[in-house]
């Protein structure tokens, strides 16, 4: 496949925007090349602006469940924007969405809306030590919860794939509060919380992690952070950002039967629009501004294009429940394909997958925390499997510590091609 145009447009991007993104992981840095600029797409497919075709295993980091430029989400946002883009002023729609993502979710009474993922962990960390009156929190090696501050310790997703996991400009005194434990090992939690007495305010977690590729949980291991938080005081916030509305209707609490105090969202919850929110049980949601003392607000919060496309997505997955089995479906069919073209290949290698969230790892160890997913992303396969796919018209992460995100608008002749580049690429590996 060409990419020409794509390598051009990168050059101009670069003279004008810090490595030529908004975003680092975008920029190919870490399987190296240029970056594919996209020029539009629809259902399962981008189309890029040197006319290739690409199949989309991204979809936005997640947020499409239901594929590109969806129908009903377009039409609602295209009927919203007539209308006026923001006001500033509550309006019905946000009452609408909050209550249907109340009814989606459980264990939650009222929802906060706000305009990213980042800003959702952010806010529901301060809500936590405001709450508590407590201030260190606990947070895992390879989760990432957006770039603020308190999270740049050992990220997951583009903070490790640029290999800055403390970042320049996270002072010592934020760094200090942040403690770090290993996914998969409840000692590593207990130890902390033994160091700690009585100062953690909450632990944080991806309770299935896409951001170190996908890892799900062992059997066991939330339910005792559950049972340690609940023992000790500590407040149990589930970033469900990419699990939220995509593991089950009502996100991993429901599909795991673990129950978290704060859970935040992001992606889904706004159909694709810049969008995050974050929620909990009354007696935590009331301590917020204008009712409580812990203070949190956006311009553009809940603004009515975001609440729109948003409300048009929810409401789709509340209604078609179907969905939820169909794209498992398709993810173990991938899983399935995918093993039998590395395996006949001799390619060493490890798939995790969880509903619709897939990964592969070129290591014969399990991997269940960020120590073995980096082992597995050391050897250097990934990036020619990626750079092979791509060349098939497969378009995956371009990082090792990403999950694929199954769609409902990917029809299996999709997945077949998907298998047969996997097959191709495998031969080189
Ligand atoms: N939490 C998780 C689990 C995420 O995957 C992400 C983004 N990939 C974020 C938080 C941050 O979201 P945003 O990029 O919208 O700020």
């Amino acid at each position: 496949m060409i990419y020409k145009r794509s390598s051009e447009l990168f050059a101009s991007a670069q003279k004008v925007i810090p490595g030529g993104v908004n975003s680092p992981v975008r920029a190919f840095k870490a399987v190296g090349g240029d970056p594919v600029f996209i020029k539009e797409a629809k259902g399962a497919y981008l189309y890029d602006e040197d006319g290739n075709q690409l199949v989309d295993y991204i979809n936005s980091w997640g947020p499409l469940i239901l594929g590109h430029a969806h129908q009903p989400v377009i039409d609602a946002l295209v009927e919203r924007a007539k209308k006026g883009t923001s006001f500033g002023t509550p309006t019905e729609l946000e009452t609408k969405i909050a209550d249907l993502a109340v009814q989606m979710v459980p264990n939650i009474d009222k929802i906060r809306m706000v305009n990213s993922g980042t800003e959702a962990c952010m806010s529901a960390v301060r809500l936590a030590r405001g709450f508590s009156g407590k201030e260190k929190i606990i947070k895992f090696a390879g989760c990432y919860h957006g770039h603020s501050d308190s999270f740049l310790i050992q990220a997951g997703s583009g903070a490790v794939t640029f290999g800055t996991p403390n970042s320049p400009g996270v002072t010592q005194g934020t760094a200090k509060d942040t403690l770090l434990a290993t996914y998969n090992n409840l000692e590593s939690v207990q130890q902390l919380i033994d160091a700690n007495k009585g100062e953690i305010a909450c632990l944080i977690i991806e309770p299935v992690p896409g951001n170190m590729g996908c890892i799900p949980p062992k059997e066991g291991f939330l339910e005792g952070l559950r049972e340690l938080c609940d023992a000790n005081d500590i407040l149990l916030i589930f970033d469900e950002v990419m699990t939220g509305f995509r593991l089950a209707q009502g996100g991993v609490q429901q599909r795991l039967d673990v129950n978290a105090d704060i859970v935040c969202f992001g992606k889904v919850i706004g159909g694709g629009l810049p969008v995050g929110a974050f929620a909990a049980r009354n007696e935590i949601m009331d301590y917020l501004a204008p009712v409580g003392p812990v203070y949190q607000a956006g311009t553009l919060s809940g603004n009515p294009l975001a609440m729109a496309a948003g409300l048009a997505m929810l409401e789709e997955l509340s209604e078609r429940s179907e969905i939820y089995d169909s794209i498992e479906e398709k993810t173990e069919y991938l899983h399935k394909g995918m093993e039998k073209a590395l395996k006949a290949n001799d390619v060493v290698h490890t798939i995790n997958r969880m509903g619709s969230m897939i990964s592969v790892h070129f290591a014969e160890e399990p991997v269940v925390n960020f120590d073995s997913a980096a082992a597995a992303a050391s050897n250097g396969k990934f990036n020619k499997f990626f750079h092979g796919l791509l060349e098939n018209g497969i378009y995956i992460a371009p990082s090792a510590f990403e999950t694929w995100f199954i769609t409902e608008a990917l029809s299996y002749s999709d997945l077949d091609k998907t298998i047969a580049a996997v097959e191709n690429v495998a031969k080189d590996l």
